[in-house]
């Protein structure tokens, strides 16, 4: 990491430039501790790039410092590069913090919240006035993006602005030694937030009964709110049935698998697979939920038929108060809100909305300003891969090794989330949801107006989607409308899929890209879903995609995968559909059925899409697996949970001209369920197929024009059966392979490869 310019020398004055980090997490007085405890001199100030530190010795100390440095640097610190140089000689005192030089032209990076640190769990026991303290934090760990309405970060500018300091807090915050030496949240029993517990009628302020009451109602099988990080979650003992089934009946609509929370590695493993990868990720301190595999079932109602389990591990200190008990080991903890809606953060709302509906409510009155879900990351041959870029990311940047300067990106529409552009770094904001309800649109942008203030953002260039009717292409035209200079570009869907991983993986020139998803504008004006094309970042060519088949009810069809069942069984059989002898047909009556064939017939509301996401669709369809979604992609997640490891065959495919088509698939999986085969066979074969089909395009492709690089993207490539094997097997064939990690590759990843695109186009403007 380090640069070593001069050979052996001895003591002399050194110049050492650390890189990356992220403002907020205590570094420079955290190198002010360590070079005080080595007894150097010198002085270490803030750079737009980093940090600078002028110190004396001997190249055996200095690389010792170095070493303490990487070891010991707070965990949300990501040091990039640390690099040293020998310069003349300088006359060093006591070693200080300077003020800083100029900083006009950056941007001051704000640190993501961080999981609670373990010196402050340590502290939390010992520390006479922060014994048991449920909001215990330090330079190293606590609340940070989500408490932040201005810059620069101080006090004032955070909602712990209300709270006054105790002298012994006051004392901890100005003593450089300390290390809550400018921890903004710092707090404590005396003079800090503090949490409550309204539970029937009665309102609890001690932690301790907060505690007991709490874990009484959850073992009752009771589900209360409960104030997080960045949001209210819902909350119920993972092991009571009666719990989960409130819980569930308090979504509605909303079927999504809920998250868990254990109390430590060893309880998870008992559940599911951790892999040395995923436990990094899991106890890191993002504190992501990761997708584990199943080992068994906890309780009906988490996930039932998934064969994965959304994990976290606690982050906050009182997560960790509430496990000590030692009485539960899991909670089920899913984000409190109304199906489809922003998180809730405000006590008052929560107590509206769910305090007569839920056996209590636990909040503090320090209030959460920016609303900021769980991350969720899947770890894919050893990777993570980040599936929902939330708490424990936001705000940090994306670097890119293009200039994105004064770029704005607005995304998509049903993972909203739009991406500015300051000089190489890519801005995302956290996942908003789907835009089509209004308290989400109207969430984006709230933050947008926060990003622009925060990171003092004023778009030049705006890149929207194609489609003229999602909402954040609507967004981007009023912007237009305010601010008549700035120009705008429109990006297709699955360009930008391709693009955003290219931005992600640092590639340049062209790729052979695969971008599966549900739906997407394609240029021609029709839904695109499954495309393989010849991308760079200035554009693409459409080399093969998916075969039209008609979605009988238009977007209703994709929340119910039986119209793609049945649509693809018409195209395939005719009206001989009604004699097969599969799941979807004998579910559902023969006038249920003859409704949508009359629809196909006269070709009311049924638009010709091509796409991945609606294939798998139709395919768990078939098998019985899904007839109607509660959830995006319920049906493809179904139908990834259901195969049968042991089963490597596959169906065959057609092609003609660009249209890749699945007759043979679907008769193939028809023919099967005749046969008896089971549906886990018929899954894996089905998946086999694509990484086939995937492989052939590639090979081809290559043998033709000699391109290696092979890009996989879009919402399908979340599925990490079809991720992995495609990615084994392309790499076994020679092929350099890549799909995103720090940038889902779902629409949230959109905006960032609308970046990438506007930044390139824009010179052609
Ligand atoms: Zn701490
Ligand atoms: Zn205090």
């Amino acid at each position: 990491m380090a640069k070593n310019t001069h050979k052996s020398q001895p003591e002399g004055t050194y110049r050492i430039e650390i890189t990356g980090l992220v403002q907020g997490v205590g570094f420079r007085p955290f190198i002010y501790r360590l070079a005080s405890d080595l007894g150097m001199k010198g002085w270490v100030e803030n750079r737009n790039s980093g940090v600078l530190l002028v110190t004396g010795g001997d190249e055996a100390e200095i690389e010792n410092f170095r070493d303490k440095l990487l070891e010991l640097a707070p965990a949300a610190a990501s040091i990039e590069s640390v690099e040293y140089t020998r310069v003349e000689d300088e006359k060093l005192g006591d070693f200080e913090i300077r003020t800083s030089s100029d900083l006009s032209d950056s941007i001051t990076e704000i640190s993501p919240d961080i999981a609670v640190c373990p010196e402050c769990l340590s502290d939390m026991l010992s520390q006479e006035h922060r014994i048991g303290y449920p909001l215990i934090n330090c330079t190293h760990c606590g609340p940070r993006f989500s408490i932040i309405r201005d810059l620069p970060y101080d006090r004032q500018h955070t909602t712990m602005e209300t709270f006054e300091m105790c002298p012994q807090c006051q004392f901890e915050y100005r003593d450089i030694k300390d290390r809550r030496f400018h921890a903004q949240p710092v707090a404590c029993n005396h003079c800090g937030p503090s949490y409550q517990l309204v539970s029937g009628g009665k309102a609890f302020d001690k932690v301790e009964d907060i505690r007991i009451q709490l874990l009484e109602i959850l073992r009752e099988g009771g589900v209360v709110a409960m104030k997080g990080t960045g949001g209210f979650h819902l909350v119920c003992s993972a092991f009571s049935k009666e719990g989960v089934k409130k819980l569930r009946e308090l979504k509605k609509r909303d079927g999504k698998p809920f998250a868990l929370m254990f109390r430590d590695t060893d309880q998870a493993k008992k559940y599911v697979e951790i892999g040395p990868a995923e436990e990094t990720e899991l106890t890191s301190w993002r504190r992501p939920i990761v997708l584990l595999r199943k080992k068994r079932e906890i309780t009906e109602g988490i996930a039932d038929g998934l064969s994965s389990l959304g994990i976290m591990l606690p982050y906050m200190p009182f997560h960790h108060l509430l496990f000590e008990a030692g009485n539960v080991s899991a909670l089920v903890m899913t984000s409190g809100n109304f199906s489809q809606e922003p998180i809730l953060i405000s006590n008052r709302k929560v107590m509206e909305q769910f305090g007569p509906k839920v056996d209590g409510v636990v909040s503090y009155n320090r209030e959460i300003y920016n609303r900021v879900d769980d991350s969720v990351i899947a770890v894919i041959r050893g990777k993570p891969m980040v599936l929902r870029r939330a708490r424990g990311f936001t705000p940090m940047p994306i670097r890119a090794h293009l200039d994105l300067e004064g770029i704005l990106g607005t995304g998509a529409e049903l993972t909203g989330s739009f991406c500015m552009g300051k000089g190489h770094l890519a801005l995302m904001s956290q996942y908003a949801g789907d835009l089509k309800n209004l308290p989400n649109y109207e969430f984006y942008q709230e933050i947008y107006e926060r990003y622009c203030r925060l990171f003092r953002f004023t778009p030049r260039l705006v890149v929207s989607d194609l489609h003229p009717d999602y909402l954040s292409t609507r967004f981007a035209r009023e912007l237009t409308q305010t601010f008549p200079e700035l120009k705008h570009i429109s990006v297709q869907h699955h360009h930008a899929h391709i693009a955003s991983a290219m931005l992600d993986c640092g590639l340049d020139g062209d790729v052979l890209g695969f971008s599966f998803d549900g739906s997407g504008y394609g240029s021609d004006g029709r839904m695109w879903g499954a495309e393989v094309m010849r991308a760079s970042y200035e554009d693409f060519d459409r080399l093969f995609h998916f075969e039209y088949v008609n979605l009988p009810g238009g977007d209703k069809a994709s929340q119910e995968p039986w119209r793609m069942g049945l649509s693809y069984l018409y195209k395939c059989f005719g009206e001989e559909l009604y004699a097969l002898n599969v799941p979807l047909t004998g579910h559902f009556s023969r006038k249920d059925m003859g409704n949508i064939l009359n629809l196909l017939d006269k070709k009311i509301n049924c638009p010709p899409v091509s796409s991945a996401g609606r294939l798998f669709d139709a395919v768990a369809a078939i098998l019985g697996l899904n007839y109607y979604s509660s959830y995006q992609a319920e049906a493809p997640m179904l139908l990834e949970s259901a195969i049968d490891h042991s089963e490597n065959g596959s169906y065959p495919y057609e092609r003609e001209g660009e249209q890749l088509c699945f007759t043979s698939l679907i008769k193939g999986v028809v023919q099967d369920v005749h046969r008896g085969i089971s549906v886990g066979r018929i899954a894996a074969k089905f998946h086999h197929t694509l990484v086939h089909l995937i492989l052939e395009i590639s090979m081809e492709y290559r043998a033709r024009t000699g391109m290696e690089r092979v890009v996989l993207a879009g919402g399908s490539f979340q599925n990490r059966f079809l991720c992995q094997q495609a990615m084994d097997r392309l790499e076994k064939e020679k092929f350099r392979v890549s799909v995103p990690g720090r940038i889902p590759p779902n629409d949230q990843g959109i905006a960032v490869g609308q970046l990438a695109i506007g930044a390139h186009r824009e010179k052609l403007l």
